[in-house]
């Protein structure tokens, strides 16, 4: 972090704030210009308050040189996160095909998909038990029951299960569930954040509809602080100004983060684009961009769907899509090996 001093700052207010900052166990190497001093702070500065400092008399300007998060930082940790789910691994080079329904509607319903999904190629099924809706009279989800449903589909065909929790007293309920999810509404539930963060759980992290690649890494840095290394950053589209796509999805996020951090990356197309139209368009697309995986809507009756049947594809067009995204994987990596010059 760097504080620009301005011109001929009081000598009480330098020595104060020297003083606090050694306090703080930053060591301050100050450079004194004939105009401008700067003081250039070296040490864990990503518990000092920037604004509180910028407020200061005798500052004129603060500015980071080092971002504020260090578990999710891809510097302090230059090789992938694996996470491990079962036999399920996802980053890494892996391209994880999550599917199945928004929601858990029935026994039938899930298991029925649980089975089509996996024949397909999908490592790990999906489906929503407890539902974060817009409307509170919209459905909210089979709620326990439906937390009961995807393990009678776990057990059906092997699949690992995700799906969203969204408060940290449901905890005990998702004990027997492989990936928890936190939907784009609580991501920064920062109570939710600490209390995943205290368990081993897989974290699939949704992003914000409002949310900057640093808020999203800030909110892993909440689990990855608590000791648990498991986190999956997701994409789910952003809210912009267009409205024809239900948000907009960012798919420059896929090299940006990979830069930024070590966590895999993986693109939810569904929710991004709200019409099942687009979906296997985005999801071609976020494979060839590099990404680790996608979560993916599939519903065998999407105009009944109880919840997001307009972006929900059927079991016959997820097969389709899932063969070409494996293609796909393939000339991606090919591209990215080194090329021989003979
Ligand atoms: C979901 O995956 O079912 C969901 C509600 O997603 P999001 O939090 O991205 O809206
Ligand atoms: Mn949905």
């Amino acid at each position: 972090m760097i504080v620009i001093l301005k011109d001929n700052p009081d000598k009480e207010q330098l020595d104060g704030l020297m003083k606090w900052l050694k306090e703080q166990n930053i060591d301050v190497h100050p450079t004194v210009g004939s105009r401008q001093t700067i003081l250039g702070l070296i040490g864990d500065t990503s518990s000092l308050d920037m604004d509180l400092i910028a407020s200061l008399d005798i500052v004129e300007d603060v500015k980071r040189v080092q971002e504020p998060y260090k578990n999710a930082n891809r510097k302090f940790h230059p090789d992938d996160t694996v996470v491990k789910v079962g036999d399920v691994t996802i980053g890494g080079g892996n391209l994880t095909l999550i599917a199945g329904p928004c929601s858990v509607e029935s026994e039938e319903q899930i298991v029925g998909i649980a089975k089509a999904v996996k024949a397909s190629g999908a490592t790990v099924l999906r489906g929503g038990a407890f539902k974060p809706r817009t409307s509170p009279y919209s459905f909210q989800g089979m709620q326990i029951d439906g937390i009961r449903l995807l393990l009678k589909a776990k057990e059906a065909t092997g699949l690992p299960i995700c799906t969203e929790i969204m408060d940290a007293s449901q905890l005990p309920l998702f004990e027997d569930i492989d990936i928890l999810q936190v939907g784009a509404r609580n991501m920064q539930n920062f109570s939710l954040l600490k209390a995943l963060g205290k368990t081993r759980k897989p974290i699939l992290l949704k992003r914000g509809m409002a949310a900057s690649y640093q808020d999203l890494l800030m909110s892993a840095e909440y689990i990855l602080a608590g000791g648990n290394p498991n986190v999956i950053l997701c994409e789910r589209g952003i809210r912009t100004f267009e409205t024809y796509t239900r948000n907009t999805l960012d798919l420059a996020c896929i090299p940006s983060l990979k830069t930024l951090t070590h966590l895999p990356v993986i693109i939810d197309p569904s929710h991004a684009t709200g019409k099942s139209a687009l979906v296997p368009s985005m999801a071609r697309a976020a494979v060839a961009a590099g990404a680790d995986g996608l979560i993916i809507e599939v519903h065998n009756d999407p105009p009944h769907a109880k919840c997001d049947g307009a972006q929900s594809l059927t079991p016959a067009v997820f097969d389709r899509l899932a063969k070409n995204l494996f293609q796909i994987k393939e000339v991606v990596d090919d591209d990215r090996k080194p090329v021989v010059i003979k």
